[in-house]
């Protein structure tokens, strides 16, 4: 699936931006998603290795939520797409790109997620290592400029934004798969009713089961419960509200992982769809 489809990288799709060609590497990365939201946010990162995404300059959005949704590689995306009515939605109101991933391993992908570094400059390798660092994360940013933020993650990497942002909810990844995303969704929902300057969630089911050796149809199934949950999340999120779904790295474990480069993951980039009473 990560075939060229075209040889140019971008291609006007009845005004969808659609990337069809990763078979070299990529022009987008996982790098690129703090500095773009900074940039809808009105905040400068002290320090990145990626770019702010400009196509999205001009969607008029002031708020952002972020969904790290783990092992959503772009071609599981691309395979699955035509069944995930929700983020098939949101692809066509707004981009859905492949991005290069920056690690095959999840902290240091959502460290560089996070802060827009590479892992060899943030150095976050382990959740020991998200404690000790010394390097700002988005959240933290947002927070000290006075921005409402929220954090739904696993506990320990929740733990790492305790006192420092307002919202902070952990889930135990003791919790079978469905449950946590369950869980995560619940909490991820409960926190937009407040209208964050910025949500960071985390989704773990399609991780889990690769790692638990399911099949496709397990890996679907995780799949199609995390798509219903950005459909309550993307009714709830308003139109000044920048939703990104991305992955971590594309599957790196069980009978689906992917062996061979480019190791990309999916990065949907769309407005919300909810409509408050002003
Ligand atoms: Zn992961």
């Amino acid at each position: 699936m990560c075939r060229p489809i075209s040889p140019r990288l971008l291609r006007l799709q009845r005004g969808v931006i659609i990337a069809t060609d990763i078979s070299n590497t990529p022009a987008f990365s996982q790098l690129d998603i703090a500095p773009t939201i900074a940039s809808i946010l009105g905040l400068e990162l002290p320090e990145k290795d990626g770019r702010a995404i400009k196509a999205v300059a001009d969607w008029g959005c002031k708020k952002a939520a972020l969904i790290i949704v783990d092992s959503l590689g772009y071609d599981l995306l691309i395979h699955l797409l035509p069944q995930m009515a929700n983020m098939n939605l949101l692809s066509q109101d707004g981009l859905l790109l492949p991005a290069k991933a920056v690690s095959n391993r999840t902290t240091p992908a959502i460290a560089s997620i996070l802060s827009g570094l590479l892992p060899e400059h943030h150095q976050i390798l382990d959740k020991a290592g998200a404690k000790e660092s010394s390097i700002l994360s988005l959240p933290e940013i947002a927070a000290s400029a006075g921005e409402v933020c929220a954090v739904i993650m696993e506990q320990n990497g929740a733990e790492v934004y305790q006192g420092l942002i307002q919202k902070v909810y952990g889930i135990k990844d003791s919790l079978p798969p469905h449950e946590f995303d369950h869980e995560a969704c619940r909490l991820t929902c409960q926190a937009l009713l407040d209208r964050p300057d910025l949500l960071v969630s985390y989704f773990i089911g399609i991780d889990k089961n690769a790692h638990l050796g399911s099949d496709l149809k397990g890996i679907r199934e995780a799949a199609l419960l995390i798509d219903s949950c950005i459909g309550r999340i993307m009714a709830l999120a308003d139109e000044e509200t920048l939703l990104v779904i991305c992955g971590d790295h594309p599957i790196h474990a069980g009978r689906l992982k992917r062996v061979d480069e480019p190791y990309c993951v999916a990065m949907i980039l769309a407005r919300g769809r909810g409509r408050w009473p002003e």
